[in-house]
């Protein structure tokens, strides 16, 4: 990377000073983790149950190659909150708002500045997210990665596609199932690799059937980019408390001793930061 731009320090300084609650979604397959989105797998099992169905539901191949993940976000806690927060209205509370926000843009901004090259599916050459389950627009996720844009500068990627994708009303907000006719896409020309970002995963369903969408529409490689994992943190009958458990652990150690080196893509340090 050689040098830091005003913006690559103020994002780094904003998420190690101002986000110490961060959990990283690191990959620890010992703690059974799913393979495809770092939520609690079952026991004996490489992948949780949402995405053992998708996987045993989509004939054809057509997920999601690969799912990026940020954090965790465990139902309660700081981040979790955030992933909330960011989407009211700024009336209910300015501030919470802002700092969701924030951190919502910074951890993008850190991802697409410095990890994008992680992606073993090679260069993205479009930016997509998922959208509204409210059909809410424009999409707050879609007004951040327009400043992030901004930020970084043209040089990275094609913008984000304005309404590109959009969902059918109330198609998919009935089911929480994996199902791409429910997406609807604004004619455009496919190219090789498209990343599709959404703010939470919790079943991974509606990223999956955009995902799913696309590559029916002739993209060749999808990956997904997750900013936060969610966890229920007080499920009683729990197959996520294993994991919980660890997490609690993790959040110990604070986020800035690996913020800067974080790869959502490989979900370890890749070597790949700022410091390079
Ligand atoms: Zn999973
Ligand atoms: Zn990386």
């Amino acid at each position: 990377m050689g040098f830091l731009s005003p913006s690559d320090a103020f994002a780094l300084n904003y998420v190690t000073n101002s986000c110490g609650y961060l959990i990283p979604a690191n990959l620890h397959e010992e703690w059974g983790q799913c393979v495809v989105c770092r939520g609690a797998a079952n026991p004996g099992w490489e992948t949780c149950y949402q995405c053992g169905q998708h996987q045993k539901n989509r004939v054809g191949n057509d997920l999601v190659e690969r799912i990026g993940v940020i954090a965790y976000a465990l139902d309660g806690n700081q981040t979790a909150l955030n992933m909330r927060a960011y989407k009211d209205p700024p009336a209910n509370d300015p501030e919470r708002h802002m700092i969701a926000r924030q951190m919502v843009g910074y951890l993008l901004y850190l991802a697409f500045r410095f990890h994008l090259g992680c992606i073993p599916a090679g260069p993205v050459d479009a930016v997509v997210w998922v959208p509204s389950s409210t059909g809410r627009s424009p999409h707050p996720l879609h007004c951040i990665l327009l400043k992030v844009w901004e930020l970084i500068g043209n040089q990275v990627l094609l913008p984000p596609l304005e309404g590109w994708v959009q969902r059918l009303e109330g198609e998919l907000i009935k089911t929480r199932h994996l199902d791409p006719s429910g997406v609807v896409l604004v004619a455009h020309e496919p190219k090789q690799h498209v990343l599709v970002v959404d703010d939470t995963w919790t079943t991974g369903a509606h990223l999956q059937s955009v995902g799913a969408r696309l590559r029916q529409y002739g993209w060749e490689h999808v990956t997904g980019l997750a900013v936060a994992r969610w966890v229920n943190h007080g499920d009683k009958q729990d197959r996520q408390k294993p994991l919980v458990a660890e997490l609690l652990k993790e959040n110990e150690i604070p986020f800035h001793d690996s913020a800067v080196s974080f790869c959502p893509f490989l979900g370890r340090d890749c070597g790949y930061g700022p410091n390079r």
